[in-house]
Formats: structure tokens, C-alpha cells, sequence
């Protein structure tokens, strides 16, 4: 009887998984995941990331009747090991899409086919192969909207979604250490606890979401999405991001079943495609996951003050707003991505500290941290990164606020020491006279805090700092 061994990654279900569809066609499949933390060192998951894996596994481990075998250790030796053991001659997993994980897939391909053993991987986590999306000169596009018109859109469309495989029987290996996933993956500090009240993890709670979101936001998604306050945007992130639910899924659902023309499936599926351009840039220009997409953001004074740093992580900095979406981070592991937008700005902007400090904290902090959104988001709100927002247009924390906060529900539920105060001053509570701080029962410098920086004299600041490197891009 042969028998095949399926690498779960960041591929956590059991629909439309191409790779675990292939392995299936053995008669038994050893399905495996090994949590290697000495591969690839410098990008490991941040604490939040952890928290959602191991929930993650466990409803994997569910769905495969309790089958899935975890180990620990390096990718390839414990490969090699079981292979030995079970022996296996064909080993499959979806493709790595980061390129330390590309490069990982080569020395695997490397050293399994040393023993005549093949190493077959599937494009899972994205639509389209970043390879083979190129302009007519055969170089990469730098453009969100050429490379996903022309690009994407133009060339052949991403492939449809598959079933589950049939018939498939799992085996579990006696040595797996799958009853220690959250001893070791699970991070100690407490601050998660809240979450399994606030998050359903796993592959049918990602179906469940998504069905969710078609049915009762979607129609609003176009206009909607801008509002933190209201529920139009489909926390789908965390799902996508661990692969618990495909991509090829959501594009074909949302093709089939509603009509062309309709804003919310353009925006949407525009925001797909918006994904797909991050994997594609830190694909092309790995250099970007830790340097400045545009080089000339390589001379910017990027100030270094542990303390604004740690205000801002806090939600600490007396601008409600920025406030605000600190704290939703750290309380739910999620952000609104228009206050992403605000938080990253006043960051990089306001208090002229570098974006990579912006990153590592999202990196820990966010449940959907994704290298490649991270990092591409974070270099679009610095002005650095390719196609980013000019970084001359500094967001007013004030101004955003009081446009897609109007009513300061999203403010008053995530800063309730200022809850009372009156809506036209709660997105500035610094302007509002003592009389009415004091009525609202406000006193700033000491229940709040006054903010860190002036707004108006922070942004003159960094439009000066942004005048010493207007030199000629050099990409
Ligand atoms: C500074 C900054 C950091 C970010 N870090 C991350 C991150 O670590 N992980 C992450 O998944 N997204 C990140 N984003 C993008 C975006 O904020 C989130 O994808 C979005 O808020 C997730 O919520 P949602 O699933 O409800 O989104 P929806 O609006 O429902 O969008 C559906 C899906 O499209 C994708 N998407 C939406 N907006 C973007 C975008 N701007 N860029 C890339 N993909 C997008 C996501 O996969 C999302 O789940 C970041 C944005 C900024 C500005």
C-alpha cells in the first residue's frame, strides 16, 4: 500500500487544497505539521500569530478525526525521519510564497530527492504566480493598478476551487507530539485570553465567516469598509492569512454569484487583489521586507524615542483616534484597516519613528500578521514603499476621525475614560474648554493624556525632514 506524507502550512483546511488533494491519491496519507522555529530564524510568527495557530491546529486535528501529527524541529530532518519510518516516497505541501520559505522549498526539494524521495508543491495561498506576472519587457510591475488589470485580470484567471478528497485514510504516527501544541506554541502572557470569546478559529468557522459576510455586509462593502465603528468588512484576515480558507474560493464565489458592475464585488475583490500585489512585490523585491522599497527613504531621520514608541503602543498618545486602534490591537488582535492607515501615519508622520517599529509591533500583535500585507503596508503609510501613499499626504488623526468616526462609537468603546465627552470635542478633547472636561469628567494630563505631540507642528516637521531626501528615486 503506498503511503504519502501532506505538509500542512499556511494551508489549514481540508477544501480546496490542491496539495493534500494530490497526496490523496495514495491509500494513506500521514498528514503532518512541524512547528520549525531553526530554518528560517529571522521571520517567525509574532505571539498573536501563535495564539491563532494553535487554536488553528486543534480544529484541523478535528476535522482529520484527530489524526494530524505535530512535530518540532527542523523541517527537513524530521522529513527525512519520517519517511524513513513510514516509508514514504512521495512528500506534498502547498508552495512557500516568501522567499525565505522559497528557498527552504528548494533545499527540501534538495535534500528529500538525495534520498529518492519527491518533494511536490501546489500554488495555494495565492492566485496568481508572481513569476509569470510580468510587463511587456519582462519586468515586474511596481503599480498596484497595471499589475492587477493588465497583469492579473488579463492573463489566464486564477484556477477554480477543489473539493475535498475522497476516501482519504489518515494514519497517526504513536511519536507525534501533537499534545504538546500548546505547551509550546501557545504564548505564556495572558493578555490572549479574551480572544476564544472574540475569534472562531478554524476551517468551518472561516466558511462560516465568509457566508456571513455574503450574506449581510457584502452589499454594503464598497462604502461601508471606511467605517471602523460599523460591521461591513469581512475579518476574513486571520482566515486567509493561516489558509484556512482559499483564496481561489472567495474570487470564484464572489464572481459567480454576483453580478458584474456591482461596486462592493469590484472594491472587494480589488482588496484581493491588493493581497496578491504584497506577495507579488516581497517576491520580486525580497530586499523589502526589511529595507525601504524606494532607497532614497534609506537617508530619512527617522527619530528613535523608546518613549513615543511605547505611548503609541499603549494607545497612550491623547489622540483619541490613534488611541483608539492601539488599543482595538491589543485587545482583539485585530485592526480596522482605515485605522491601520491613521495609527501607521501618526507613527511614521507625526512622531517620525521608522516604520519597521510599526511592523514589529504588528507583527506581534495582530492575529493576521502577514509578512508580505505587514510589511507592504507599512512601507505604503511611510511613503517608501512601491505605489505608496505620497509622503507629503499626512492623515489628520482629527480630521479622519471625525469623517469615518462622526458619532466617536469606535473612539468611545476603545477609550472610555473620554466616552462622555461631547462628539464635537471628542476627537480633539484638548480644544474642548475645562468646563466641559470637567463635565465629561476629563481631566487631561491625568485621566487622559494630553497628546504627545502638536499635530500641526509634527507634520511641519516631517514635511522639512521629507524635503532633505526629495532627491531622484532610486528603486
Ligand atoms: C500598516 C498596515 C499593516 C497591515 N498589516 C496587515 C497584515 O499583517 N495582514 C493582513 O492580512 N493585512 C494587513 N493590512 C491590510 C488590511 O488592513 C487588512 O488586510 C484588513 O484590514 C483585514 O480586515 P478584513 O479581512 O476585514 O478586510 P476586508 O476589507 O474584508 O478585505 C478582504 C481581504 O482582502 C485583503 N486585504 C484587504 N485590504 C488589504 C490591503 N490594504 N492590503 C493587502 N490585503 C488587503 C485581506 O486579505 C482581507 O482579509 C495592513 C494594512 C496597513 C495599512
Amino acid at each position: 500500500m503506498s503511503t504519502s506524507l501532506f505538509l500542512f502550512r499556511y494551508d489549514l483546511r481540508l477544501k480546496d487544497n490542491p496539495g493534500l488533494f494530490a497526496a490523496a491519491r495514495h491509500e494513506n496519507v500521514l498528514p503532518v505539521y512541524i512547528y520549525d522555529v531553526e530554518s528560517c530564524p529571522d521571520y517567525l510568527l509574532g505571539e498573536a500569530s501563535r495564539w491563532w495557530l494553535s487554536q488553528s491546529l486543534q480544529k484541523l486535528n478535528e476535522s482529520l478525526g484527530g489524526k494530524l501529527n505535530v512535530y518540532f524541529g527542523k523541517t527537513d530532518e524530521i522529513l527525512l525521519n519520517l519517511c524513513n519510518r513510514f516509508n514514504i516516497k512521495h512528500v506534498y505541501a502547498s508552495r512557500g510564497e516568501e522567499p525565505w520559505l522559497i528557498e527552504l522549498d528548494e533545499k527540501l526539494a534538495e535534500v528529500l530527492g538525495n534520498q529518492e524521495i519527491t518533494w511536490k508543491t501546489f500554488q495555494s495561498a495565492i492566485l496568481w504566480d508572481p513569476a509569470s506576472v510580468l510587463k511587456k519587457d519582462g519586468t515586474p510591475y511596481k503599480v498596484f493598478t497595471p499589475f492587477f488589470k493588465k497583469g492579473c485580470l488579463e492573463a489566464i484567471g486564477p484556477r477554480r476551487p477543489l473539493p475535498l478528497p475522497q476516501q482519504t485514510h489518515y494514519i497517526l504516527d504513536s511519536n507525534s507530539d501533537y499534545g504538546t501544541v500548546e505547551k509550546h506554541i501557545l504564548p505564556s502572557h495572558s493578555w490572549h485570553h479574551p480572544w476564544k470569546h472574540l475569534w472562531k478559529v478554524g476551517e468551518a468557522a472561516a466558511l462560516n465567516q465568509f457566508e456571513l459576510f455574503m450574506e449581510k455586509k457584502f452589499s454594503h462593502y464598497a462604502e461601508g469598509r471606511n467605517f471602523p465603528a460599523q460591521d461591513h468588512v469581512s475579518r476574513l484576515s486571520p482566515h486567509l492569512r493561516f489558509g484556512e480558507i482559499s483564496p481561489h474560493f472567495i474570487w470564484h464565489h464572489v464572481q459567480d454569484s454576483i453580478a458584474n458592475g456591482s461596486p462592493n464585488k469590484e472594491r472587494f475583490l480589488a482588496e484581493i487583489g491588493w493581497r496578491e500585489f504584497s506577495y507579488y512585490l516581497l517576491f520580486h523585491f525580497p530586499h523589502m521586507m526589511k529595507n525601504n522599497f524606494n532607497s532614497k527613504f534609506d537617508d530619512f531621520p527617522w527619530q528613535a524615542n523608546p518613549i513615543y514608541l511605547r505611548q503609541w503602543q499603549k494607545g497612550l498618545t491623547g489622540v483619541p483616534i490613534v488611541d483608539a486602534g492601539m488599543r482595538e490591537l491589543w485587545q482583539t488582535g485585530y485592526m480596522h484597516n482605515r485605522v491601520r492607515m491613521i495609527v501607521g501615519s501618526f507613527l511614521v508622520k507625526n512622531l517620525l519613528l521608522s516604520w519597521q517599529e510599526g511592523r514589529k509591533w504588528f507583527d506581534d500583535c495582530l492575529v493576521d500578521a502577514d509578512f508580505a500585507n505587514n510589511t507592504a503596508g507599512w512601507q505604503w503609510v511611510a511613503g517608501s514603499g512601491a505605489d505608496a501613499a505620497p509622503y507629503f499626504r499626512i492623515f489628520n488623526p482629527v480630521s479622519q476621525s471625525e469623517n469615518f468616526d462622526s458619532q466617536g462609537e469606535y473612539i468611545r468603546k476603545f477609550v472610555p475614560e473620554i466616552a462622555n465627552i461631547p462628539t464635537p470635542y471628542l476627537f480633539a478633547p484638548w480644544t474642548a474648554s475645562e468646563n466641559i472636561l470637567q463635565s465629561a469628567k476629563v481631566k487631561l494630563g491625568v485621566t487622559y493624556p494630553m497628546p504627545i505631540v502638536d499635530l500641526s507642528a509634527s507634520r511641519q516637521q516631517a514635511l522639512l525632514a521629507f524635503e532633505k531626501i526629495k532627491a531622484p528615486a532610486k528603486i
